[in-house]
């Protein structure tokens, strides 16, 4: 038997392998809607105005001019126009020589772990939360705390937990903002409140800012870089969600520290983005004319669609009276409900309801107990409104038949 990283041997229980045994228990005589794992970008109804980005990435390709290797860290043309779009609106801004061009949000994860994990580290994660940090940190061999997300207070990070839970090799703590899977947009006074906790334990915070901008119902989204002066940010990024362009591939890891604690973290860094691969050149080379330019008409739409899908799923979630949705989602595209399983006939946890709603109606969810909230679905509703409608009454009739 050959070996292999025993890192990577463990059977452990994976997003994929979950939602790979759901898919094979759909209702053959209905159409499979999935509110599982979330691609928004597959829906037309987001695509009004987004024909800009196809014309920059065509441009790119015609001219030939990036048939080329990329530099390792990005053309400094599109890590200017990254380091531009993230100093919009904050004190201390973010210099073009402090933007990593990745391959999706998902490589700047895993480049930010496997930079910062040093031997007995550990590392503070949401819960619940986003696997891919999980995965990031037993490879990178990073010990994993969780804080959680209170739901009663909109999901704030319950930072009392945050300070009990980090030492002297802690080397970091995630926020989400705005949240997937809780759709939680964070108050300026609770982003300062974070600040002030990482601050005080002497580490930097990793702001996946991946859902930035994505935020609606008079809520504002404010980047966590305006309280860097306080504890240094490692932003990640992507035109995956915003610009609904996750087949591109294309993310970023910006540094924000105006007290120069990240250094090493800087030539680390720079280090493994020089022995590892980034973007493709065209698909940089697209960068600056899709997040500098506004394509007002776009980002409005596809506000507009997302919060149409949200205020149905809310009010269609709330009528049943086994599920309930406790914080209205201010941002992303996803909503925590808690499911009732006392009432539930044939139903025991939250991995049951989403294996039966599936066998039964062909809808999927995500079983919360998969992102660490034990009978709690995550529901995505970045899809289109007529779909939501007969996602919902497929969810409703599945939940009468089952009521005790
Ligand atoms: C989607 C997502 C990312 C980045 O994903 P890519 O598809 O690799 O760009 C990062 N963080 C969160 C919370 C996400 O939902």
């Amino acid at each position: 038997m050959a070996k292999c990283n025993p890192r990577l041997s463990a059977n452990k229980t994976s997003i994929r392998g979950v939602v790979g045994e759901l898919l094979g228990m759909t209702n053959p005589d209905m159409p499979l809607i999935s509110l599982g794992v979330g691609d928004a970008a597959s829906f037309s109804c987001f695509r009004k105005g987004k024909a800009d980005f196809n014309e920059a990435l065509i441009d790119a390709v015609s001219s030939s001019m990036f048939d080329c290797y990329p530099p390792s860290y990005g053309f400094p043309f599109a890590r200017r126009a990254v380091a531009e779009y993230l100093s919009k609106g904050v004190s201390h801004g973010i210099s073009e020589g402090d933007v990593y061009l990745t391959v999706g949000g998902t490589q700047a994860i895993q480049v930010c772990l496997t930079v910062l994990a040093s031997p007995g580290c550990n590392l503070l994660l949401p819960r619940p939360g986003f696997p891919p940090y999980e995965a990031a940190a037993e490879l990178a061999g990073i010990e994993i705390r969780f804080y959680d997300l209170v739901p009663s207070r909109d999901w704030e990070v319950n930072l009392s937990q945050v300070q009990s839970l980090a030492d002297e090799n802690t080397i970091g703590m995630v926020v989400i903002n705005p949240n997937n899977p809780c759709g939680a947009v964070y108050s300026s006074t609770h982003l300062q409140e974070i600040a002030e906790t990482a601050r005080d334990l002497n580490i930097p915070v990793i702001a996946d800012e991946v859902y930035g901008h994505l935020v609606f119902g008079g809520s504002r989204f404010v980047p966590l870089a305006s309280y860097a002066h306080l504890a240094p940010v490692i932003i990640i990024g992507a035109l995956s969600k915003r610009w609904m362009l996750p087949g591109w591939r294309m993310g970023w890891l910006a540094l924000c520290d105006p007290c120069g604690t990240l250094k090493q973290v800087k030539i680390a860094t720079e280090m493994l983005m020089n022995v590892t691969s980034g973007p493709a050149s065209t698909i940089q080379a697209a960068v600056p004319r899709i997040i500098s330019d506004t394509h007002e008409e776009f980002h409005r739409n596809v506000l507009t669609v997302l919060e149409t899908s949200l205020n149905l799923l809310y009010s269609r979630i709330n009528q049943i009276e086994v599920l309930q949705c406790h914080s209205k989602p201010r941002g992303s595209m996803f909503m925590m409900v808690e499911v009732n399983t006392t009432l539930l006939y044939g139903i025991e946890n939250d991995m049951d309801f989403a294996k039966e709603l599936i066998r039964e109606e062909s809808i999927l969810v995500m079983p919360g107990s998969i992102i660490g909230l034990k009978n709690w679905v995550r529901i995505f509703f970045g899809i289109s409104p007529e779909l939501l409608i007969e996602a919902c009454d497929r969810i409703q009739a599945f939940c009468k038949r089952r009521q005790i």
